[in-house]
């Protein structure tokens, strides 16, 4: 029977150890941290978004221009396989009105304990706060509690994650291991950094509702918070590669009225009305979109109208990579044939430590899963 050895207990790490386990192959997962799946808990304490239940299409066309060996895998395990994966192990779920799903319990926990239980059951073995360090004559190098350890399993498949929110493991060293080609980490699914006058500060923490985001061409419906560094939430990353890569950022702030009946409404009669007042009853604008129009509205044209459907947010890139809900770069596939390593024909290679990039939305988890899955499967086969 051939052994396999996992490195890094994430979504990906995890998935490849149970397709491996059910086929029969001797399994050992290890990873640097003293317990399995931080990022995976860390996702659920904002509600474990799993996937995305929507058509295939508009499935695979989150995950923008990817590999051929990452379009098979998320084609073959998407959301309908994951979401009967997770059924099955006893974890209820439901779909939110915009078709991202989540387990009834909103946590990972559950999921996780009940996953770990079905690798324990097909004999998986784990062995925590052993950090691997590289490829010495062949063999794997481990930094372990009892000091330094190798092994040469048959199949290796690295799922070490990518190079955000490293204290919960997922640090981006592992690049500097591998000779082959590493794309360049970068922030993917972040806030941006806005320096606010002091003006802005009643605001900070609260969110900016009922507005349209463009990056260029690319919108996002979804709401946004006004933090002291700047602009964070869902809204913002969805549009956030497309800023990332230089698009600029300017706010809708009333996607659903057209020029003309702004500016018909804007054209009552104000009197002794301040212009904070006379918007906010002739638009029925909330605080905040009124506090991003005077930040970034002034001087103010004698036609408002205009401005309020595209007012243009200065902002001062990304937040740090570190802040990131995950990061784009790592392994390009082009060192890749499928997902085994050109380089080492026994490593394979899965979930956000290879070079895509989804937005947040259910798909990331997605991705890992199903690359995971599919890295399995071609260790089995080779
Ligand atoms: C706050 C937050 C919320 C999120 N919410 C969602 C969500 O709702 N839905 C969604 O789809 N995605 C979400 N994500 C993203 C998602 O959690 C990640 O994309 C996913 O966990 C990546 O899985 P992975 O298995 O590739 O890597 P990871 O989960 O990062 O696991 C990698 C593992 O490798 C280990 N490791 C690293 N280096 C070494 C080494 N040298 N030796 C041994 N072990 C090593 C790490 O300790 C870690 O356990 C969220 C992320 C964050 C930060």
């Amino acid at each position: 029977m051939k052994d396999a050895l996992i490195i890094g207990a994430g979504p990906a790490g995890l998935m490849a150890a149970e397709v491996l386990a059910a086929a029969g192959m001797t399994v050992t997962i290890v990873d640097a941290m003293p317990s399995v799946g931080r990022k995976f808990l860390m996702a659920g304490k904002s509600g474990l978004n799993l996937t995305k239940n929507e058509d295939p299409d508009s499935f695979l066309a989150a995950f923008g221009d990817i590999s051929g060996a990452m379009r098979d895998a998320v084609t073959a395990f998407g959301p309908v396989e994951i979401m009967a994966w997770a059924d099955g192990l006893g974890q209820p779920l439901f779909t939110g009105s915009t078709g991202r799903v989540f387990p009834k319990s909103m946590k990972a926990s559950p999921l996780l304990r009940a996953w770990m239980a079905r690798l324990t059951d097909l004999g998986v073995t784990l062995q925590t706060r052993w950090r691997w360090t590289g490829w010495e004559d062949g063999q794997a190098v481990f930094d372990t509690p009892s000091g330094r350890t190798t092994l040469n399993p048959s199949r290796t498949i690295l799922a070490l994650g990518g190079a955000s929110w490293s204290r919960l493991g997922s640090n981006g060293e592992w690049a500097k291991y591998l000779t082959d080609d590493v794309a360049p980490f970068a922030p993917a699914n972040m806030g941006f950094v806005v320096d606010w006058s002091t003006h802005m500060a009643p605001h900070f923490g609260k969110p900016i509702k009922s507005v349209a985001l463009y990056a260029g061409d690319t919108v996002s419906r979804g709401e946004a918070v006004i933090s002291a560094q700047g602009l964070e939430g869902g809204g913002i990353y969805a549009i956030s590669r497309a800023l990332r890569e230089g698009a600029a950022l300017r706010i809708d702030l009333m996607p659903d009225w057209p020029v003309s009946k702004i500016a018909a409404a804007l054209s009552r009669p104000r009197g002794k009305t301040s212009l904070s007042n006379h918007l906010r009853k002739t638009l029925r604008l909330d605080p905040q979109r009124i506090a991003l129009l005077s930040e970034f509205g002034r001087p103010f044209p004698d036609d408002l109208a205009p401005l309020i459907k595209a007012l243009p947010i200065p902002h001062n890139g990304p937040r740090p990579i570190d802040q990131a809900i995950s990061s784009a770069g790592g392994v390009m596939f082009s060192a890749l044939d499928g997902f085994m390593l050109k380089s080492h024909p026994t490593v394979f290679v899965a979930g956000e430590m290879l070079d895509w990039e989804a937005p947040t939305g259910g798909y990331l988890i997605s991705g890992c899963l199903a690359s995971g899955r599919a890295a399995a499967l071609q260790a089995i086969a080779g």
